[in-house]
């Protein structure tokens, strides 16, 4: 058995209180891997690569939601729109427009997350938090009639400083509260997805309602 009843169970223990949503990841998983984590009752699943997502969705049917949290090139936005139901990676106002493209393409409204940058490292995609506030007013967006920003996605750094981390999630809680108050639609500005297997509980703490718990529920990988 390669997901983790066990630590199901407890992950979704610890969500009670906070009434968030549990994104399973399984990029790198095999499908039966996903087909047992539906079977135990889990729906939601994030993965990185679209290739490696439109193959698995074959395999395990049309029985999952299916959420984007990899980086994404606006060539592959057209391999997902037809199915996608959360882009949480959204790093640029060119893949903005692409998601917005395709998701008309195929007559749907596809809802996003913004990705921010806040850990120390300096790979990871993502806006700073002012360009992610000047996106909030951006004059365009209300042109957009085909995507809705749902609210902001996040990594903390990799380290085991509890401090860092909790400093990282609670500014990125304060932006999240600040884009709502710009949004031109508070009410569906409702998604902080923050949150991985190791530093979920701290993520819960600092306001996040959405956490991406990948090698928790599946096992080890070699990338992250
Ligand atoms: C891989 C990944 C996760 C899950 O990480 P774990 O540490 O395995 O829980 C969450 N979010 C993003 C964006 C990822 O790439």
């Amino acid at each position: 058995m390669a997901f983790n009843q066990k630590a199901f169970e407890k992950i979704k223990k610890d969500l009670e209180p906070y009434k968030a949503k549990l994104v399973a990841v399984s990029k790198k998983k095999p499908a039966s891997d996903i087909l047992e984590a539906i079977q135990a009752g889990q729906f939601n699943f994030g993965e990185n690569y679209v290739q490696e997502l439109c193959d698995k969705r074959e395999e395990v049917k049309s029985k999952g939601r299916w959420h984007f949290i990899g980086h994404l090139q606006s060539n592959k936005v057209k391999s997902i729109a037809p199915f996608i139901h959360l882009i949480q990676s959204v790093d640029s106002v060119k893949l903005l427009n692409e998601i917005n493209k395709e998701a008309r393409k195929s007559d749907r409204i596809i809802d996003c997350l913004l990705q921010v940058h806040i850990a120390a490292e300096e790979t990871k995609f993502g806006f700073n938090e002012q360009e992610a506030e000047a996106l909030m007013l951006y004059p365009e967006l209300s042109e957009m009639e085909n995507i809705r920003i749902r609210g902001l996605m996040g990594m903390a750094s990799l380290t085991n400083d509890e401090e860092q981390i909790k400093k990282e999630f609670t500014s990125l809680h304060y932006l999240f509260t600040n884009c709502r108050l710009m949004s031109m639609d508070p009410e569906g500005f409702d998604t902080l997805s923050m949150g991985m297997s190791s530093d979920y509980k701290i993520a819960l703490d600092c306001g996040s309602n959405m956490i991406r718990i990948g090698s928790m529920l599946f096992g080890e990988r070699d990338v992250r």
